[in-house]
């Protein structure tokens, strides 16, 4: 395929990932539990990034899936803090393996402006 060359933000009427995240007022409390749970934790790595380039970190909204290289190699990254609750994780994993399950009471986002 051809790679669309989007125009960058310009910060007036468009924004960055993690900025349009900050307008959604999203608030987990980081002692919980992380509510995304992977059936097989070792598929992201084993699977999801050779075949297909680990699409979480494209389709989630909210930047919430990362693939982090260190020492010990490329490791998966849930920043689970910043989810919205869309649940399109649940649906688009290739491989069926994330779980969107409630969180902690209360937590989640919360777009005061709307
Ligand atoms: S539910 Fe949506 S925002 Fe939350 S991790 Fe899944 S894709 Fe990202």
């Amino acid at each position: 395929f051809k790679p669309i060359d989007y125009p960058k933000p310009d910060g007036v009427i468009s924004f960055d990932r993690l900025t349009n995240v900050a307008f959604s007022f999203t608030n987990h409390e980081e002692s919980q539990p992380c509510h995304l749970k992977l059936k097989d934790p070792t598929v992201p790595i084993r699977v999801n990034l050779p075949d297909y380039a680990e699409p979480a970190q494209r389709y989630c909204p909210a930047g919430v899936y990362e693939v982090v290289e260190d020492e010990a190699g490329p490791r998966f990254q849930i920043n689970f803090q910043n989810c919205v609750h869309c649940k399109t994780c649940d649906i688009k994993d290739p491989s069926q393996n994330i779980n969107w399950t409630t969180p902690q009471g209360g937590d989640g986002p919360n777009y005061p402006n709307m």
